[in-house]
């Protein structure tokens, strides 16, 4: 095998299908389901040929085409991962629940998770006003009123973009002061975007369909009130999965993802990764692009082509 590619989200099928379009012989391998967070998503309409399609099926759509190309192994998880001296010409050997697998080459497409607030209702009314991409499912909430969780820059970023759709945007922070970078601060300010300050949601309430509130419990004085929205965006963090990446040695950055060059090289050679796993922007366009790239330099890497030499 020349490489393994870790991981079926939009990273690890765009990487199969442009390594073996390149000649390499790769297998994917995905401890679930494929699709990632996108197969979670109820629905995508910044996918660039898709006005609006289900996460899900854009996920089986793009699962089917890699499929054309290379195995994709859903339910099979990569247990114990070990780099042999690759220097030497030596292999790097993946143990999975199924077997075992030497490789020249591996990427690392694992993806990451949105940080939850682990409240009551937060997964019952996921994809039912419960969000956790502005950028993603933000214009469903046009000239609707929505609450933004969180105090660091992506939930100020995404308060400021949602505003500018249209959106009723509050935010709600559990302290007194935002960790987000001054400029946007002072940005929510000159919006004019209401702030409720020293503030946890409690539950999430709704209806059989949909979230219609928030109970909100004041941290100072613990008071209980209840806020009326549409929707709201969780945005509290990310939990990459880098566990494996660990494992090998792959360099880490300081806000947890991994670091990457702009040829999605990892620090270890013939390690790559790509998509939600790099941090970054963290849109299905981007991992698309990273999936592309890793496979291309894992391709030079292994096969030396002419052009490298010049
Ligand atoms: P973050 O910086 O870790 O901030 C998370 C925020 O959520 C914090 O304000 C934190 O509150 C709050 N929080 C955490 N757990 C919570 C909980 N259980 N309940 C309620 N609130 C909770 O995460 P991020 O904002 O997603 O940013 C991640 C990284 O991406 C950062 O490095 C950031 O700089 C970068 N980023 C940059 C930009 C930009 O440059 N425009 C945009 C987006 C993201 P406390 O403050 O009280 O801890």
């Amino acid at each position: 095998m020349d490489l393994v590619i870790i991981g079926a989200g939009p990273a690890g099928l765009t990487a199969g299908i442009y390594a073996v379009r390149a000649g390499l012989k790769a297998v994917v391998l995905e401890k679930n389901i494929v699709g990632g967070q996108v197969a979670l998503t109820p629905v995508v309409e910044n996918y660039p040929g898709f006005s609006t399609v289900p996460g899900k099926q854009l996920m089986d759509i793009m699962s089917e085409h890699a499929r054309e190309y290379l195995p994709v192994n859903e339910g099979e998880g990569v247990e114990s991962i070990t780099l042999g001296d690759i220097a030497a010409g030596e292999t790097i050997t993946l143990t999975t629940n199924r077997g075992i697998y030497s490789a020249k080459a591996v990427i690392l497409a694992t993806g990451s998770a949105y940080r939850q607030i682990g409240v009551p209702g937060e997964t019952r009314y996921f994809g039912r006003g419960i969000n956790y991409c502005a950028s993603c499912d933000g214009y469903l909430y046009k000239g609707k009123k929505v609450a933004i969780i969180g105090g660091g820059n992506t939930a100020l970023t995404d308060a400021l973009h949602l505003k500018n759709l249209g959106v009723d945007v509050t935010v709600i922070h559990r302290r007194d002061t935002f960790r987000a970078q001054k400029p946007l601060q002072d940005s929510l300010a000159r919006e004019e975007i209401p702030v409720i300050w020293n503030t946890a949601v409690e539950t999430i309430e709704g209806d059989e369909k949909r979230v219609t509130s928030l109970r909100l419990r004041n941290l100072k004085d613990d008071s209980i009130t209840d806020l009326p929205v549409d929707g709201c965006f969780i945005a509290i963090g990310q939990v990459p999965s880098t566990d494996l990446a660990k494992t090998l040695g792959v360099k880490i950055k300081e806000d947890g993802f991994v670091e990457v060059d702009t040829a999605m090289r990892t620090n270890v050679p013939h390690v790559y990764a790509a998509g939600d796993l790099t941090g970054g922007l963290q849109q299905i366009v981007t991992a698309i692009g990273e999936g592309s790239i890793a496979a291309m330099s894992a391709f030079e890497d292994i096969s030396n082509p002419y052009w490298k030499d010049k």
